[in-house]
């Protein structure tokens, strides 16, 4: 299948380096886009200097030709005219001389002739005449032997033109050449005719003019004659017939001031077609005309009026090659720093994006839980602060997570580690196979010792125990609930060893505020892989050991065929109770309770029943401390809890009863039981105050810290909060006051016994008043006989329950008996 989007590119057309720079993926890289951004940039810059450079340098070079162009036309101005003035004396002198006039009078003509080779011989002049009053020419001098005078001169106008005070010139063109002429009467004393002296705007008049120039410029002289022609000119041929071609039909002479000119060369040779057209400054000099106080009348059939130009040609292109070394230096130095700048800007750009690459990998070993501070090698502040902040995030959570970890593995009033920690470490060594031994201690006076100790120094009496079993055994040692720790001995062979020495250890009290306490240590054992695979059924044998030492009175006790036997079927009991749950063999039987000041029933207590087709009608006594155990009961309470609730909230329909629902002492430890608790309530609309929840002293004991802070959850949700079984876990009352209840519930080993024990009597009426005093309520359960009852109601006592009442109900059955005692009262 292709999905590929078609405007895709296909990175792997691309060579790989490149392609990983210019493609490095969707997301476009830092350091591309940064070493992209630079290069893009400079380039600009370098092209906008190098074009300013260009155009400001073309600037002041067409500047520095126009002066030059202006001084040269002062300067050839001059020059023409000062030619001009050296023509007329040249001719006046030789007018004036006796012998030439003579021999002009007489026609000799040899003798003019000769005059006039000798001023020719002097220079300065290329063309030498005389001519008659006829027009007719006497005698020619100049190598321009074609130099024909225009037959039909007018004789006045020669006269005129000679006469004048003002010596303007003439330009006259004669074959190919025009002339700069010069033309005086000779009169002896009468007029006998002209002389005329011409000097010839040719090639070596333009190349002399040239080499005049300081600067290098082309001279041409032209003029017209069926369009513009060549009379002289010190450039290519080229260049002028070019630009004739292209000025045909222009009034050259009108052209003032500043001229450009596009010089396409007819020879397109590669390098000039490569080059493009030479551009050309110029100024034209208009030779002759009214304006320039020139008189060409007198040549009216020779040449048109203002027919004669001079023009002078600058080479911009030319005069911009000596840049061309500047522009080359300058495009140089741009590619070089472009090279430079691709190296440096990727360098600074990698070193800018490596921080960034960094933190993004620290955050993903964070992600991973590997907490290694970020390695700062670089030296930008930016980049410390960064790595810095970073760091101490890193730090931070990682604190926080170590207190988290501190919080779920450790017991919060001793400090030990808990039973979480055990079953991690022994998770741990099961996972790698490793041997190891699993022990339970057990102080065994320690219910004992609660009626004499305060809480705080039960509490000191269990670290100072804690500890030392820590030094004997050199491992850590957790608690598991109020009077047992557990440990794991890697070294099994020497767990007996360890064992005995744990007892000599114990053998000396433990002095609390100088107070001398002696423990009594039970301890069970089992062994791994020999005695468990699992970690449930390790602490199921371990367990078991440490029955049969309490049982046995002995100091330890490694766990026998016989109890593996046992637990084995106590083990396979536990995953029977799994699915027969969920087969519907677990039911619940409520035990009313009775309102001895109003004589109403006003609630019960919901028990759990397990009539097991397999193993008969289970005792809850039996499997709930097995679930315990297990880890079961997490399980088991949530279902419980569903199930009372639903019929609670059917019954509350009618009328609110107070149903009672038994947590086991593992529950207390669950931190997650209030959000349970609250979400089944908001699931079956569903009153806490009408919720009992009853807790046994012990299951307080434990980790008392967290016990508390549940039961204070649970209180503030509004949940009707009552102590189990009072009596048995010699917890004093002052104690209790702290929690947050309103209920004690005498155990039914001080009713049962009731009417026939004055002791019972004296403790239940005592514990009666002590309960009221502290404002809580009192129930007494296991009221067998109406005497109990009778008693219990002269002591103040507020609910009874007991089989004299009734037995624990199933459904059906409390309810006919519940609607049977309401219609009797
Ligand atoms: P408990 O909370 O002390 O419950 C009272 C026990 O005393 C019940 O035994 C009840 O049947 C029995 N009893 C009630 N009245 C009399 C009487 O007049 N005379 C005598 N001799 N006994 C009476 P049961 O149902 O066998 O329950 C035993 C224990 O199992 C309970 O003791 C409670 O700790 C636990 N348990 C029962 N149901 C649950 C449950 O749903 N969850 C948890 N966690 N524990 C439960
Ligand atoms: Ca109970
Ligand atoms: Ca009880």
């Amino acid at each position: 299948m292709n999905n590929q989007s078609p405007i895709s590119r296909d990175p792997s057309s691309m060579p790989s380096p490149l392609r990983r720079f210019f493609w490095g993926g969707q997301v476009i890289s830092i350091r591309r886009q940064i070493t992209l951004v630079f290069l893009a940039l400079f380039i600009a810059v370098q092209t906008g200097l190098i074009i300013a450079n260009y155009l400001s340098s073309r600037s002041t070079v067409e500047d520095s030709i126009n002066t030059g162009l202006d001084q040269a036309v002062m300067a050839y101005e001059k020059i023409i005219t000062n030619q001009l003035e050296n023509l007329y004396l040249q001719a006046e002198l030789i007018a004036k001389d006796f012998g030439f006039k003579q021999a002009f009078a007489t026609g000799e003509q040899a003798t003019v002739q000769s005059a006039l080779d000798n001023v020719l011989s002097r220079g300065n002049t290329d063309v030498a005449l005389a001519i008659d009053l006829d027009g007719d020419i006497l005698a020619q001098a100049g190598s321009t032997g074609a130099f024909r005078f225009p037959a039909d001169i007018d004789v006045d106008v020669l006269t005129d033109l000679s006469t004048r005070q003002q010596k303007k010139p003439i330009f006259v063109t004669s074959g190919q050449t025009t002339y700069e002429m010069a033309v005086v009467p000779v009169r002896s004393p009468v007029l006998m005719g002209f002389v005329a002296f011409a000097k010839a705007l040719d090639d070596t008049q333009a190349k002399d003019l040239q080499s005049f120039s300081a600067f290098s410029l082309d001279i041409a002289f032209l003029y017209q004659r069926d369009g513009w022609q060549i009379s002289g000119l010190s450039a290519s041929r080229d260049l002028l017939t070019n630009f004739m071609a292209q000025t045909q039909g222009y009034d050259l002479q009108t052209l003032s001031g500043t001229v450009r000119y596009q010089h396409r060369p007819v020879d397109t040779s590669m390098l000039t077609g490569f080059a493009g057209p030479e551009e050309y400054i110029l100024r034209v000099i208009p030779l002759g005309g009214a304006d320039r106080g020139a008189d060409i009348s007198l040549l009216q059939d020779t040449v048109d009026k203002n027919a004669s130009v001079m023009i002078l040609f600058v080479s911009l292109d030319q005069a911009m090659d000596e840049y061309l070394v500047l522009f080359l230096a300058l495009l140089g130095a741009g590619l070089a720093g472009v090279v430079i700048l691709f190296f440096g800007s990727f360098f600074i750009a990698s070193r800018v994006s490596q921080p960034i690459q960094a933190v993004s990998e620290a955050a993903t070993d964070i992600a991973r839980g590997n907490y290694n501070p970020m390695d700062v090698k670089w030296d930008y502040r930016e980049v410390h602060q960064l790595s810095s902040s970073f760091n101490s995030m890193i730090r931070a959570v990682e604190d926080r997570e170590q207190k988290i970890r501190y919080q779920a593995t450790h017991d919060s009033e001793t400090e030990l580690p808990n039973s979480q920690f055990l079953h991690d470490e022994m998770g741990e060594l099961l996972s790698r196979s490793a041997p190891f031994s699993l022990v339970i201690a057990e102080i065994h006076n320690f219910h004992d010792l609660r009626v004499v100790l305060e809480h705080s120094q039960l509490i000191e009496l269990l670290k100072q125990a804690g500890s030392r079993l820590q030094k004997i055994i050199d491992t850590p040692v957790a608690r598991l609930s109020s009077d047992s720790f557990g440990f794991i001995l890697a070294d099994p062979a020497a767990s007996h060893d360890v064992m005995q020495a744990i007892v000599d250890g114990f053998m000396q009290p433990v002095v609390i505020n100088d107070l001398k306490v002696d423990l009594i240590i039970h301890m069970g054992m089992a062994m791994s892989p020999m005695d468990g695979k699992y970690q449930h059924e390790l602490l199921l044998n371990t367990h078991s050991a440490l029955d049969q030492a309490r049982v046995s009175g002995e100091n330890f006790v490694h766990c026998t065929a016989d109890h593996k036997a046992s637990h084995d079927t106590k083990l396979s009991m536990m995953s029977d109770l799994r699915s027969e749950l969920a087969e519907g063999h677990v039911s619940f039987a409520f035990q009313p309770k009775l309102d001895l000041k109003t004589g109403q029933l006003m609630g019960a207590e919901a028990l759990i029943r397990w009539h097991s087709p397999k193993h008969g009608f289970v005792p809850p006594d039996d499997f709930i401390s097995m679930a315990e155990r297990t880890g079961d009961i997490k399980h088991l309470t949530s279902w419980t809890l569903g199930e009372v609730i639903a019929q609670a909230a059917k019954w509350n329909k009618k009328q609110p009863r107070l149903i009672a629902i038994n947590l086991s002492t593992r529950d207390l430890q669950n931190e997650s039981l209030p959000d349970l608790l609250r979400m089944i309530t908001v699931e079956y609309a569903v009153d806490p105050k009408t919720i009992c929840l009853e807790v046994t002293e012990s299951a307080v004991m434990g980790d008392m810290k967290r016990a508390l802070k549940i039961l204070n959850e649970l209180s503030d949700m509004g949940f009707y909060l009552s102590i189990d079984d009072y009596g048995t876990g010699y917890s004093s009352l002052a104690y209790i006051k702290k929690l947050p209840v309103q209920e004690l519930k005498i155990d039914k080993a001080f009713v049962l016994n009731l009417a026939n024990s004055p002791e019972d009597q004296i403790l239940v009426q005592s514990t009666v008043e002590l309960a009221h005093n502290l404002g809580m309520k009192v129930t007494a359960e296991g009221v067998e006989d109406e005497q109990s009852l009778e008693l219990l109601k002269s002591y103040g006592c507020d609910v009874a329950q007991g089989y004299f009442i009734a037995r624990p109900l199933p459904v059906p059955d409390f309810e006919a008996f519940w609607d049977g005692y309401d219609a009797a009262v």
